[in-house]
């Protein structure tokens, strides 16, 4: 089975006060192979966030199939939640808890027994051990991310997506967020980036699709995509 498997998925949002009708997905077919890094690359407004959105369970398809690891995302959600983890974009969280209360919360929400959880390990390999007891608002930026990626790998999930991982960062904090994205990959994880930044994708990624305007209009190895460029 692949890692993820998007066949005919569609999603437009209905129109709202704020906004018009947009469909936003017009049916795309992708399938993610296991132990790539893949990058699902596009200008703002491609439809990158709302794919994401969809497996991560936080918006519904209009009509089409979503899997994960093989488990349709809506017959067989609990099997497909625990086989994925979603760094989401924004920064926002629980800025009163430690980076250890947090990884704890989070393991609870997803059901780990105690006795399987890596709470000290995941702050370790993301270099937030000396931080454990630390506030969270006391974190810098960087930190802070890193905890994002610690909060989604606490139920040690096969695939791992990051949605613009390193959006807004300066170059130090971006070369070490990639560091960390390619050690998760080099231990097995399936790790599937969004980013508009091409730069990025050629950095990290073995596989590139392209999206525009909702429809994938590229799926190629990075060096085939490249070569045409
Ligand atoms: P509010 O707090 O005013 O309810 P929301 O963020 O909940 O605002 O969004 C309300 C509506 O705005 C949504 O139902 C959606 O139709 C529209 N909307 C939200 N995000 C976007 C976006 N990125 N692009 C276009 N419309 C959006
Ligand atoms: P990307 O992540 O590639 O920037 P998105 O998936 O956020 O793209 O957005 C795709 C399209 O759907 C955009 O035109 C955006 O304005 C629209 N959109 C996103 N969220 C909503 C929403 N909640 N309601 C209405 N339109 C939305």
């Amino acid at each position: 089975t692949a890692a993820i498997e998007l066949i005919d998925l569609k999603k437009t949002y209905k129109a709202s006060r704020k906004a018009p009708a947009k469909t936003a997905l017009h049916g795309i077919d992708l399938t993610i192979p296991r132990g790539s890094i893949f990058g699902l690359l596009g200008p703002n407004g491609a439809g990158k966030s709302t794919a994401i959105n969809i497996l991560a369970g936080l918006v519904n398809k209009s009509s089409g199939t979503a899997r994960i690891m093989g488990y349709d995302i809506e017959r067989q959600t609990r099997q497909a939640r625990a086989s994925i983890g979603i760094v989401p974009q924004e920064i926002a969280m629980d800025v009163f808890f430690t980076p250890y209360d947090a990884l704890e919360l989070q393991a609870g929400y997803y059901g780990v027994p105690k006795s399987e959880r890596r709470t000290m390990e995941i702050l370790d390999a993301l270099g937030l051990a000396d931080k454990r007891d630390a506030y969270v608002r006391q974190l810098s930026g960087g930190m802070k991310r890193r905890l994002l990626i610690a909060k989604a790998l606490v139920h040690n999930p096969p695939v791992l997506i990051l949605d613009e991982p390193t959006a807004g960062v300066d170059i130090e904090l971006r070369r070490q967020l990639w560091d960390y994205v390619q050690e998760l990959h080099a231990r097995g994880t399936t790790v599937i980036l969004t980013t508009h930044y091409l730069e990025e994708a050629e950095a990290l990624c073995d596989q590139i699709a392209i999206i525009h305007h909702g429809r994938i209009v590229a799926n190629e190895s990075k060096d085939t995509l490249l070569s045409r460029m």
